[in-house]
């Protein structure tokens, strides 16, 4: 199996142009909730163990009230994102019901990090269902049901809007087919429900099924969701590059996820008009929180996916590898993996394979 796992994300623009590639470069870090600050000091450790030539600028993204009385993210972090343009974020607790709203959403509203990029392959040495997954989900990130536009008509009865415009379902749909191209993919899936959700999916389905013209030497493909779903199961070497709206994305990258080895393992990066923000795909995890227990490979391959997009690759190639023995040889796992070891063993480990 091929040893590099996570593939360059699309890159329009040269490094350098972007202000990436020069040494000392700020990225700005969001530590987050739960385990977030155990996994975000695992990788920065890793990082300075490899003499990775950037610079941590930590944020703090506690909600704050804002003038109109709303909860939101602080200035300064929004500030430090914008000036920098790339970020690696740890995960972020919400409130269910109540409280503030997804601080995850308003950062890639704010940002308008219009594409979730997660790549989803089966890892040498660790034993799955599957050793053939290999697959990209590509995931609108800024509408459909995750609009926001929610109200109470009648007591008892509320409805959430599904929001799709032709602007997010073709930029998308660019990105999933360049994405394709650039890292020498084969086909582009891509999955809705536009027999039943005709007018909403059926745009999204009509912009990326336009987008493919532009793509000949890209496969594509379109299938339904619950269809997707069966044969990801089945046989997931059916799949390659996959894009769809929000919700369903949501939801399917974590099966796919599931299928190499669990959350703690898939990696992911938030790509934007004028900047990205990298982060794992697994939530705070409060049941092991503080306790030396979390698996910090999610965050530290969503990191390398970010040295990538710098333009670091040597050092990307170097971090990546190191992790990959040392889940491969078995000795120093992580409690979701199967193994004993806390996070900071399982860290040092990769430390010293550097
Ligand atoms: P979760 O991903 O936090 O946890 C699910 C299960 O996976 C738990 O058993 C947990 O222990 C385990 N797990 C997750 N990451 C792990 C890791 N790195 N190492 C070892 N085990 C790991 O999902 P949840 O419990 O549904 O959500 C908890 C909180 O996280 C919620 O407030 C939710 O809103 C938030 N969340 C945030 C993000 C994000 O910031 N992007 C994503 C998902 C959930």
């Amino acid at each position: 199996m091929a040893a590099r796992f996570i593939q360059k994300i699309v890159n329009t623009t040269p490094a350098a142009s972007r202000g990436y590639a020069s040494s000392g470069k700020k990225v700005t870090l969001i530590p987050g909730d739960g385990i977030g600050p155990e996994i975000s000091a695992a990788v920065q450790k890793i990082f300075t163990a490899a003499s990775v030539p950037i610079e941590w600028e930590a944020v703090d993204v506690t909600p704050v009230r804002g003038p109109d009385g709303r909860f939101g993210i602080p200035q300064a972090a929004i500030d430090s994102v914008n000036t920098n343009k790339i970020g690696l974020k740890g995960p972020l607790m919400t409130p269910v019901g109540k409280g503030h709203r997804s601080l995850n959403l308003a950062l890639r509203k704010e940002f308008n990090l219009y594409a979730n990029v997660r790549p989803c392959r089966s890892l040498e040495g660790y034993k799955t269902l599957y050793d053939n997954v290999d697959v990209v989900t590509i995931r609108e990130n800024t509408e459909g049901e995750y609009s926001g536009i929610e109200h109470e008509i009648i007591d008892g009865v509320v409805q959430s809007i599904k929001l799709i415009t032709e602007e997010a379902s073709k930029r998308v749909a660019e990105y999933a087919f360049q994405y394709a191209k650039n890292n020498n993919r084969k086909k582009v899936t891509v999955v809705h429900k536009a027999n039943i959700m005709r007018m909403s999916d059926g745009l999204f389905l009509r912009c990326v099924r336009d987008m493919a013209q532009k793509f000949p030497e890209i496969q594509f493909e379109e299938r339904y969701l619950d269809t997707v779903c069966l044969n990801m199961v089945q046989n997931p070497a059916k799949y390659d590059v996959l894009v769809m709206p929000n919700l369903y994305g949501d939801i399917l990258s974590d099966m796919c996820a599931g299928l190499v080895g669990g959350l703690g393992l898939t990696p992911s990066g938030n790509m934007g008009l004028n900047g990205a923000l990298f982060e794992s795909v697994h939530g705070t995890a409060p049941d092991i929180a503080g306790k030396d227990l979390a698996n910090p490979t999610a965050l530290l391959l969503s990191a390398v996916m970010m040295l990538r997009h710098m333009e670091l690759n040597s050092h990307a190639d170097k971090i990546e590898r190191a992790a990959f023995e040392t889940i491969k040889e078995g000795k120093y796992l992580t409690g979701d993996l199967g193994g004993r070891a806390k996070c900071s063993e399982f860290t040092n480990e990769i430390c010293a394979k550097l």
